[in-house]
């Protein structure tokens, strides 16, 4: 993309209302727009991180036999009187308008309900399932506080999947397995080494659920760890006897501050029930689905991304995110060299920002730190004597001479060293 056509401009100043830091640097580097707290809207650079993101949770849930599909943002009363959610007395966070005819309707805070509804009607036998669905869908929450930046949004995007078993252990086969590719998403977007499997409150049904927990100083969470034996305890069930469960003593624990990027929860055949979703098993005989529900909060991981992977120059991406790879400036008139440069690049499968700008390399620079593109290229009348472009890495301050015709295995090589 070259950037005299991108009209993504980045700012010197964030609003002055605007008090996270994620949300602070994603407006200067040009990512998200503020259109009031806690609602955020994306740019063309913004953008391509969040579906960067979907992308990689998108391959670990279709590695566990998920299958995506998507529901709408506009809901019925009736989907959520059943289970008693339609009531702002039970969730605080609905927004609620009505249609010409003055009937109600909401907006989804969330879709497990609505889910189960729509399964129904495709899920009769025990030969129907499992059944496991997943969606990236905007959620709509009137949240008390949003303070947060695109941490905690008005709406936001999240990854719900939801999965249908014929019993318990079907059921817990598969939580498990959630956990072990909501480990894969973590690792993969960076996070893996501060993102812990917490126990937390578990709700009706069962005891716990888990929530993976990243360590960030501007997460709203407090868990306790022990890194050693790799258990992590939400402050919620921090209790004798969830310590004893958990082999665990208070002392062994350490206090840390997080934000929530991931929570599933079991909920047995408690929904089902309450909603009728029921199928036949092989004896004939009436069996409630048991009903899991997996969520990752895209935009909050984004800005814990934000928040983590940043300095004082701006943005930090690691390359699986990035927006694009390269930062291609140039020093001095040789637009007809960097253009060919450009075209190889791109020709070669490489992401490149090409700053075609009219303006001071020093303001190039800045704008290449500040949206955090891994690798910085520049091809001046200089290296052109030597047939070689000057390559910095955003987290490194030297730069390097790469001959021009090894640029594009040079990027190659760094990038797959940092996976
Ligand atoms: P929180 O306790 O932070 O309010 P929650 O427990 O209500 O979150 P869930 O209903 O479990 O959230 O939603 C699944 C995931 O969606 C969360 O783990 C989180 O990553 C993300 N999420 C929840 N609320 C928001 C929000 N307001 N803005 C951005 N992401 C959110
Ligand atoms: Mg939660």
């Amino acid at each position: 993309m070259r950037r005299s056509q991108l009209f993504v401009k980045t700012q010197k100043n964030a609003p002055a209302d605007e008090v996270a830091k994620n949300a602070q640097l994603l407006i200067k580097a040009g990512f998200v727009y503020k259109v009031m707290a806690g609602v955020y809207a994306y740019t063309p650079l913004g953008i391509r991180v969040v579906e960067n993101i979907k992308q990689i949770v998108r391959e670990e849930m279709n590695a566990i036999a998920g299958k995506e599909l998507i529901m709408t943002a506009l809901q019925r009363p009736e989907t959520w009187k059943g289970t008693g959610r339609w009531s702002d007395d039970v969730v605080d966070v609905w927004f609620k308008t009505s249609l010409k005819d003055g009937k109600e309707v909401g907006l989804a805070w969330s879709h497990e309900e609505a889910i189960i509804e729509m399964m129904k009607q495709h899920i009769a036998s025990y030969k129907d399932l499992p059944q496991y669905v997943y969606q990236f869908q905007t959620k709509f929450r009137n949240e008390l506080r949003s303070k947060s930046g695109i941490m905690r949004g008005r709406e936001f995007i999240m990854k719900d999947m939801y999965s249908c078993s014929i019993n318990s252990d079907d059921h817990e086969a598969f939580y498990q397995s959630s956990i072990e590719a909501y480990k894969k998403v973590f690792e993969r977007l960076g996070l893996g080494d501060d993102t812990f499997v917490t126990f937390a409150d578990g709700g009706a049904f069962t005891k716990f659920s888990h929530e993976f927990q990243t360590i960030c100083d501007a997460g709203e969470d407090v868990i306790y760890v022990n890194r050693e034996k790799g258990i992590a305890v939400n402050e919620e069930v921090l209790n004798d006897t969830t310590l004893e469960q958990l082999g665990v003593t208070r002392g062994e624990l350490e206090m840390v501050k997080t934000a929530e990027v991931g929570n599933i929860f079991n909920f047995g055949t408690q929904k089902s029930e309450e909603m009728d979703f029921s199928f036949t098993d092989a004896e004939g005989r009436k069996q409630f689905v048991h009903l899991g529900s997996y969520g990752i909060g895209v935009t909050r991981v984004m800005g814990v991304i934000a928040e983590k992977m940043s300095d004082d120059k701006g943005l930090v991406w690691h390359s699986n995110i990035a927006p694009y790879t390269v930062y291609l400036a140039t020093i001095g008139d040789i637009s007809e060299q960097v253009d060919k440069l450009y075209s190889e690049l791109t020709g070669q499968g490489i992401e490149v920002l090409y700053d075609d700008r009219d303006a001071r390399p020093g303001d190039k620079f800045a704008d290449a730190d500040l949206m955090g593109i891994p690798y910085r290229i520049v091809l001046s009348e200089r290296t052109m004597t030597d047939n070689s472009v000057e390559v910095k890495s955003r987290t490194e301050d030297k730069t390097q001479l790469v001959a021009l015709k090894d640029i594009s295995h040079y990027i190659a090589e760094k990038i797959s060293e940092s996976n």
